[in-house]
């Protein structure tokens, strides 16, 4: 293949921007901030069920309190109306009386042991409460975190972007000057070896892959007419000789 010296050196310029472009490319997929995102969806995940969990054990132990003050309520009611018949002398039989007043004596014991459970069973839906509480604090906190890594993920990208989009201008520029068959060979050797698809030749050594020619091979390359391609012997990439290749 033939192409004019300065097409050739085109061909620098054109690899000089797709490695820039590639370089925008693997920042914008390995900005810090796509671990972070991760990192605080999960943490939010994780905290949105511990407060599910939190809310239904509180639903639980609130659900509970009511039987319990359900509970007393019964004991106290039926305590009460023992007393009322009592005081109201319609229980004539000294045996009846006796046995109201027994049954208001164990009632009064098991009210006490009830109003127990009723202020234990507060603790705890207190308890639950705070948690509640707190983990709907930190879930709320999550969310900021979330959306804030994505408020800076989201600004790199703008950055990055912005930046590329400058950069494929450029390109567009300098590749409709390059001859298509020049063009194809860069962007089939290119794909091949990992992004670089042409390299000067600098100072006796090929800048794709750093190996130093042979002062056999470098007088190979000089005797070249100038407008022929050379490919580079050990990495096949197009071997661009400038004015500064030193032969
Ligand atoms: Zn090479």
């Amino acid at each position: 293949m033939n192409a004019a010296p300065a097409d050739q050196i085109r061909l620098l310029d054109l690899q000089a921007i797709d490695s820039k472009l590639d370089q925008l490319a693997h920042r914008r997929r390995t900005l810090p901030e796509h671990a972070e995102i991760d990192k605080a969806t999960a943490d939010h995940t994780a905290l949105r069920d511990l407060v599910v969990a939190a809310q239904a054990q509180q639903g639980d132990t609130a659900r509970e309190l009511t039987k319990a003050e359900q509970d007393v309520d019964q004991v106290r009611t039926r305590f009460a109306r023992n007393q009322q018949r009592m005081e109201s002398g319609a229980v004539g039989s000294a045996k009846d009386l006796e046995n109201l007043q027994h049954e208001n004596e164990s009632l009064a014991k098991r009210q006490s042991a009830l109003e127990d459970v009723v202020l234990e069973v507060m603790e705890r839906l207190e308890s639950a409460q705070t948690r509640v509480t707190e983990l709907t604090a930190r879930l709320e906190h999550s969310d900021v975190v979330v959306k804030e890594a994505v408020g800076r993920r989201d600004a790199a990208f703008a950055e990055i972007d912005a930046e590329a989009a400058k950069v494929a201008r450029d390109r567009e520029a300098v590749a409709v000057v390059i001859p298509a068959d020049l063009l194809k060979l860069y962007t089939r050797l290119r794909e091949q070896q990992g992004g670089v698809g042409a390299a000067r030749l600098y100072q006796r050594r090929c800048e794709g892959c750093r190996v130093e020619f042979a002062i056999t091979d470098l007088n190979a390359i000089k005797a070249e007419p100038k407008d022929a391609v050379v490919r580079c012997e050990n990495c096949g990439r197009i071997l661009v000789r400038t004015a500064d290749s030193g032969i």
